[in-house]
């Protein structure tokens, strides 16, 4: 999953993001409120992890602007004041669940699993394209009654292209959904991806589902 964490304390921040990209997920941050705001109205997040105490703008003023505009990404709080009224305030703006510091980082991946969870409950259910099914539930993929075993980042790839058949997408628009904003557009990792998909999801003789669009990038359609 595609994880802001909006974290205005470096050594918190890195250790986060070291932490959830070893899990294989693609991590941004934003070190103040401003920043985090931002980011999240630009890009789509599976899950927001936001400090309440940030310069510029606290969590609290962020999380009630991206609730105004409409941004309703799962948000999870964290915060060092154990406070009732900040618990109370920021749930009552639409915070989704709350995590003092300091806290174990197996609780924080729990929550954040559980949170991006009822993300995917809300999205439509089974994605599928021609005798390709993809459950964001269960992360099996199948065709026809065959099972594809994939990699993390193979089915964050072949998720993000299932979402959007028929579109056209370049490797930036895919290294944004998929990676991260560190990501090296020189590189040629999304091709190699690409080809390690194809070859799990066209095996002998099936028909193949991932189209080269010519200087342009990539699109998935029957
Ligand atoms: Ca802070």
């Amino acid at each position: 999953m595609r994880v802001l964490v909006v974290e205005d304390e470096a050594r918190i921040a890195r250790f986060i993001q070291r932490g959830l990209e070893e899990e294989h997920h693609a991590v941004d941050i934003a070190v103040d409120g401003d920043e985090g705001t931002t980011l999240a109205a630009i890009n789509d997040y599976d899950v927001i992890l936001l400090d309440i105490l940030l310069p510029r703008k606290n969590g609290l003023a962020v999380l009630r602007e991206l609730r105004e505009r409409n941004v309703n990404v799962p948000i999870l709080m964290v915060t060092a004041k154990d406070s009732v009224e900040d618990k109370v305030a920021g749930l009552n703006i639409g915070a989704d669940d709350y995590l003092t510091k300091p806290f174990a980082f197996d609780e924080l991946i729990a929550r954040l699993n559980a949170l991006a969870r009822r993300r995917s409950l809300d999205r439509a259910p089974l994605l599928r394209v021609d005798n390709v099914t993809l459950d964001p539930l269960t992360h099996e993929v199948r065709r026809g009654d065959r099972m594809i075993e994939l990699t993390n980042k193979e089915y964050e790839l072949l998720a993000f292209l299932m979402r959007r058949p028929g579109q056209v997408l370049t490797r930036t628009q895919i290294a944004e959904g998929v990676w991260d904003l560190n990501f090296d557009n020189e590189s040629n990792v999304i091709d190699v991806y690409i080809r390690y998909l194809r070859k799990k999801i066209s095996a002998g003789n099936e028909r193949p589902l991932i189209h080269t669009v010519r200087g342009v990038g990539y699109t998935i359609k029957a």
